[in-house]
């Protein structure tokens, strides 16, 4: 099979080296261009980038220099890991001049006519394509993946949904790498917990709604779910981790909740995916899992675990969640997109 030529914007930031490492053996997609500010711009990569992850650069991106962040030379498939000061005017400018961007910013997200992806949970949300192309007349398209902590929260919430899905609690310990790179000072962090994350509350609440939503007559009806989130920075590397509380219109046994969880799958596993989970939640029977330290990199970090299911005195259930943040919270999550949009013959 011919390899797709891919470019990353954002590829010197913490979910750019991400998309490169995932991609340094994809089978489909070959990283050939890279866009970064003006402070990496007609550096070679290896030189503009402060490479954070315990796998080495690939040595062949590491020799591409990066180039300004501006349409024309990039390939028609470009992954953005944009800060999201300036992914709005940057992708939307991709997005005009034809490309395909996939991306992993807040910008885009809730707009009515943009895909806010989680492929084993909403692939008919791509339907939304076409609307876009009509309503904004640009020539390529922007389809977008949720916020590193709502896809781990939507993924566990996803299988629930059949036993009518009512309230949410959730509170978040999220991981360092989700504030990039050098992200947030080492004097606040150690020994500490930060419970303020700006703007991360009010993304879960809304992001979880339309990520669970249905299409139907060329839009997507949200979920009526209400969720109340609180977020928490924790000094962990990668992984968040999730307190959920939630409440079902039906009685359901723990053990079907169990099964509602491992049994999930969706278009990505039937399609087999290269990046696919071949079971995308994972329920862990130990008492004291899931843990980021032990649990994170299940299914190559495409893998969402759940643990401690228990009744809970207030909602109905509550357990643990647990994603990788800048893998199936970001650059694998973007990555899984562009695979199920290449199947189904949309790029
Ligand atoms: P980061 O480490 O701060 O990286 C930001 C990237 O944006 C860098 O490549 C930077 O290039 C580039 N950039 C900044 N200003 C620019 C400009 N004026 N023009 C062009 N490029 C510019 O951030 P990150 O953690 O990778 O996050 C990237 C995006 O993904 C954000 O929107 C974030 O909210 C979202 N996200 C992050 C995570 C996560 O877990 N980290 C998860 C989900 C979503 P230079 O190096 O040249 O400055």
């Amino acid at each position: 099979m011919a390899q797709i030529e891919v470019g990353i914007l954002g590829a010197t930031g913490m979910v750019g080296q991400q998309f490169i490492a995932l991609l340094a053996t994809h089978p489909w997609f070959t990283v050939t261009w890279l866009g970064a500010s003006q402070r990496s711009e007609g550096k070679a990569y290896r030189d503009a980038a402060a490479w954070r992850l315990p796998t080495p650069a690939p040595e062949d991106v590491s020799k591409l220099v990066v180039n300004q962040a501006a349409p024309g030379k990039a390939p028609k498939l470009v992954f953005s890991g944009l800060d999201s000061g300036v992914a709005g005017e940057i992708e939307g400018a991709f997005a005009n001049a034809g490309h395909f961007v996939i991306s992993n910013s807040k910008n885009y997200r809730m707009d009515a006519i943009v895909p806010l992806m989680i492929p084993e949970v909403n692939a008919d949300h791509l339907k939304l394509l076409d609307a876009q192309a009509a309503a904004r007349g640009w020539k390529g398209r922007i389809v977008t993946n949720p916020n590193c902590s709502t896809i781990v929260l939507s993924m566990a919430l996803a299988p629930l949904r059949q036993f009518g899905l009512e309230t949410v609690m959730v509170t978040t310990l999220q991981a360092i790498s989700g504030a990039g790179y050098p992200g947030v000072p080492s004097w606040d962090i150690l020994g500490n917990v930060i419970p303020f994350i700006d703007g991360e509350e009010e993304k879960i609440e809304s992001e979880t709604q339309k990520i669970l939503g249905t299409f139907a007559g060329g839009a997507v009806v949200p979920h009526p779910v209400v969720v109340s989130a609180t977020t928490t920075r924790v000094p962990v590397h990668d992984g968040h981790t999730e307190s959920v509380s939630v409440k079902l219109a039906q009685n359901v046994t723990p053990e079907a909740l169990i099964d509602a969880f491992n049994s999930f799958r969706g278009r990505p596993q039937e399609l087999k995916l290269p990046s696919a989970p071949p079971q995308p939640l994972v329920y862990l029977t130990e008492r004291n899992r899931p843990q980021p330290a032990l649990d994170v990199n299940r299914g190559g970090g495409m893998t969402v675990t759940v643990g401690r299911l228990r009744s809970c005195p207030v909602l109905d259930y509550k357990f643990i969640a647990l994603g990788h943040n800048t893998i199936r919270g970001a650059a694998g999550a973007a990555i899984l997109n562009a695979e199920l949009m290449h199947r189904e013959g949309i790029l």
